[in-house]
């Protein structure tokens, strides 16, 4: 019993020790530069913790000593000041066709960008062994001593167990099961994995529109579709991690055959691949980017107009059916079609926010990501920051 206890107590010490250090951090990444008699009275921490977490943390090298302010009676309080580059993280995202490599500071500054296409996820070794090239070559270039790297953060198009570090099921790729354990051998770093919506969330929530939203669902629009529930600040998982599969909910009974296993998921018909086929098959042509049918609708191009108003029509339906389910405040589209605000919110909102018994324009706003193509993959480096940081770890 009195060794169960003296255990609780170690744990609450090592707890508030941790709280401590995230609040000091988290305080300065905000405010950039603060004397510790500034910390202590923003954090009410005692100034002797306050001194300890900061020796601690300019022996880390993540901040530093950056003169001396007024002072206002006895010796001048030293400023400490916050350094975005003394850690860095890698942020990877994989889809169907790309794996895309960032590498950014504490400031989620993308540094580091590059890209290459893949053909589906049969040789995932390769893919590994391509990435871990790079990630290398990117450390080996700029210098940085690999402790100063916080870790790498992956965000995958699929079902994420990150506690288990699998992805257990991603349809669109064709894969189930795999192990990023194993990777964290091979890169000899921290490895983060998330669901690509939900990482996208995450990134909403603590650098974009999100940080002052309460409710909000983030409908990642790629080559599927994924869903980022965030409930009162925190990002929504549900039991099994499977939480927010809207894009696999039927939209249209005896509808197209998923590779899910189902038919007339609402992401064969409102993601990116479903508009790009639909346009594809009216004019006969081949086009593979969502920026040549940009091109064409902005000119103005009848075909597109046409296959643009029907895809409307059905990323509508799915936005419905999450309004009835969750009563959010906010819904965020972000992927590529978010750059198209102009031309996708006010259509929208006509679609959605028709008659009816339930809900009129207003009581959930629709807005576009302002984290754009990017919210993902600095969803997925900001995993590794979190240890660092984050007061909540936002994740329930
Ligand atoms: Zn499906």
């Amino acid at each position: 019993m009195i060794e169960h206890m003296i255990k609780l107590n170690t744990v609450d010490h090592e707890t508030i020790r941790k709280s401590n250090r995230r609040k000091i951090l988290s305080l300065l990444y905000q405010k950039r530069e603060l004397t510790k008699q500034e910390i202590s009275k923003e954090t009410g921490i005692s100034i002797p913790t306050v001194t300890n977490n900061i020796n601690e943390l300019i022996a880390e090298g993540i901040i530093e000593e950056a003169g001396v302010a007024d002072s206002t009676g006895g010796r001048k309080p030293v400023i400490v000041r916050f350094i975005p580059d003394s850690r860095y993280s890698f942020g990877i995202n994989i889809d169907l066709d790309h794996v895309r490599i960032i590498l950014t500071n504490l400031d989620s500054q993308i540094k580091y960008d590059t890209c290459f296409s893949i053909t589906g996820f049969d040789n995932i070794e390769e893919i590994f062994q391509r990435i871990y090239k790079i990630v290398n070559q990117v450390i080996e270039e700029n210098n940085i001593p690999k402790k100063n790297i916080s870790g790498i953060g992956f965000s995958l198009p699929g079902t994420v167990n990150e506690e288990k570090m699998l992805l257990e099921l991603a349809p669109n790729l064709g894969v189930r099961n795999i192990d990023f354990k194993i990777f964290t051998k091979l890169f000899s770093l921290p490895i983060y994995i998330e669901n690509e919506a939900n990482a996208a969330a995450f990134a909403e929530l603590t650098l974009g529109i999100g940080q002052k939203l309460n409710n909000l669902i983030y409908i990642s629009v790629t080559q599927g579709i994924g869903t980022g529930i965030v409930i009162k600040d925190y990002l929504y998982k549900g039991k099994n991690k499977r939480a927010g599969e809207f894009g696999h909910t039927t939209i249209v009974a005896g509808g197209q055959k998923c590779s899910c296993g189902k038919n007339g998921c609402w992401e064969l018909y409102a993601s990116d691949r479903a508009l790009l086929k639909n346009y594809n098959k009216e004019t006969q042509s081949n086009i593979t980017s969502l920026k040549e049918f940009f091109t064409l609708l902005r000119d103005k191009n009848y075909t597109a107009q046409k296959v643009w108003e029907s895809y409307l029509d059905y990323l509508a339906i799915g936005i419905q059916n999450i309004i009835l389910s969750l009563d959010p405040h906010y819904i965020i589209i972000g992927g590529e079609i978010s750059q198209l605000e102009d031309l996708l919110l006010e259509p929208l909102k006509e679609r959605v926010f028709i008659e009816n018994s339930f809900y009129k324009e207003g009581d959930t706003k629709i807005l576009t990501s302002r984290l754009k193509e990017n919210s993902s993959i600095l969803g997925a480096s900001l995993l590794p920051f979190q240890e660092l940081f984050f007061v909540n770890e936002k994740i329930i």
